[in-house]
């Protein structure tokens, strides 16, 4: 018989609470990881997406709520005795013992045969592409092959859920873009959760499968990607994820699910929060939603700044008002825009999102 019931979630938090003395670092937390996700937990610093983490991983106990690992609750179990590893930015190897011997070590402790000890380590090494390293020590390697190494090690012991605590923070920026591809290459083979840690959006946009939006030891979105970015719930994610134009703008009529707004003395119609008529309201929209039209009927702005950015040309504009509004356009390779032009600005209505300010 087929069996439709939905998976087992890989972790569960219930009504989550953590507390060092009189600071709450999680505050009732509610978050079911499914089973086979990249799931990202983002947020500015001492947001409490680390110590979540250390929560899962048993480093630190509830000082209310329940934690389920596969259905399990585990608030008994300590941290060395749960299906779960943690890879921190510090590779943390041992610098006396052999590459191989580094990964293989998880299972020494466990006494498992030498012969087999050997074998899975070095099963685990060919997975992030190191088989060939495992005689070298650890100093002996670049940073971001230890890395690797440091993964191998996490992934020996099979967990059901791997816990990353930004383990590319160290690595620099070409190293730790590579990284990304890898690691998320390696989650969709191998099956395992990853839940991942890290204070970079575009980091998080890249990896997940969903990201829950951490403020204030809360989740304040718990979203795919594409929505976070498309659809922000908040003038925190809006200006948390990615770039967007924040434009000072007044509610004219509020109506369900699309509103009527005046913004540099145009009419727009948007959705997003509602608010009585008259109401200072933000309005947000991405750059990339902007267009120079030319021929337009839009707010004129002046070209003040350009910032080249590879594939993309970031445009700044100064409008009547004295705010500015970026556009972001493809770098088509033609003459660029000259400093100083005057040019009616098209907002792309569909993406404009009206919060309250
Ligand atoms: P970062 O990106 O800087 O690591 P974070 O979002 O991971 O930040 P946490 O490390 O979870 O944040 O910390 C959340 C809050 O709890 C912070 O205000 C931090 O100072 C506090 N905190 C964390 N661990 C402890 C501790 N052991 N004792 C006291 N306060 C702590």
């Amino acid at each position: 018989m087929q069996d439709n019931s939905p998976a087992q979630p890989a972790v569960d938090l219930r009504g989550v609470v953590k507390r060092f003395g009189t600071m709450t670092a999680v505050d009732h937390l509610d978050l079911t990881i499914r089973s086979g996700e990249f799931f990202t937990m983002l947020g500015a610093s001492g947001c409490g997406k680390t110590t979540t983490l250390r929560l899962i991983a048993g480093f630190e106990l509830p000082t209310e709520g329940q934690i389920l690992i596969s259905g399990q609750d585990v608030s008994d179990i300590p941290a060395y005795q749960r299906p779960v590893h943690t890879v921190f930015q510090s590779y943390a190897l041992f610098p006396h013992l052999t590459i191989l011997d580094n990964v293989a070590f998880p299972l020494r402790v466990r006494r498992l045969p030498r012969a087999e000890q050997r074998a899975r380590a070095m099963a685990a090494l060919e997975m992030v592409q190191m088989g060939r390293y495992g005689d070298r020590k650890p100093s002996q390697l670049s940073g971001g092959q230890q890395q690797r190494v440091a993964l191998a090690r996490a992934l020996v012991n099979e967990p059901t859920v791997l816990l990353l605590d930004e383990p590319l923070g160290a690595l620099d920026l070409k190293l730790r873009k590579e990284m990304q591809l890898e690691l998320k290459d390696m989650q969709r083979r191998l099956g395992i959760t990853f839940v991942f840690v890290t204070h970079d959006q575009e980091e998080a946009l890249t990896l997940s499968d969903r990201i829950a939006l951490m403020q204030g030891g809360r989740i304040v979105q718990l979203d795919t990607p594409a929505n976070l970015y498309n659809a922000p719930q908040s003038l925190y994610a809006a200006e948390f994820i990615g770039e967007t134009n924040l434009i000072p703008a007044r509610m004219v009529s509020a109506d369900h699910g699309s509103s009527v707004v005046e913004a540099l003395g145009q009419t727009y119609r948007a959705e997003g929060t509602t608010a009585s008529a008259g109401a200072a309201v933000t309005l947000a929209l991405r750059p990339e939603r902007v267009r120079r039209e030319p021929a337009g009927t839009g707010p004129v702005g002046e070209l003040v700044e350009i910032d080249f950015i590879g594939t993309d040309l970031r445009l700044t504009y100064r409008m009547a008002d004295g705010s500015k509004v970026i556009v972001r356009q493809q770098n088509s390779g033609g003459i660029p825009p000259a400093i100083g032009e005057r040019m009616p600005l098209g907002f792309e209505t569909d993406s404009l999102r009206i919060f309250t300010s």
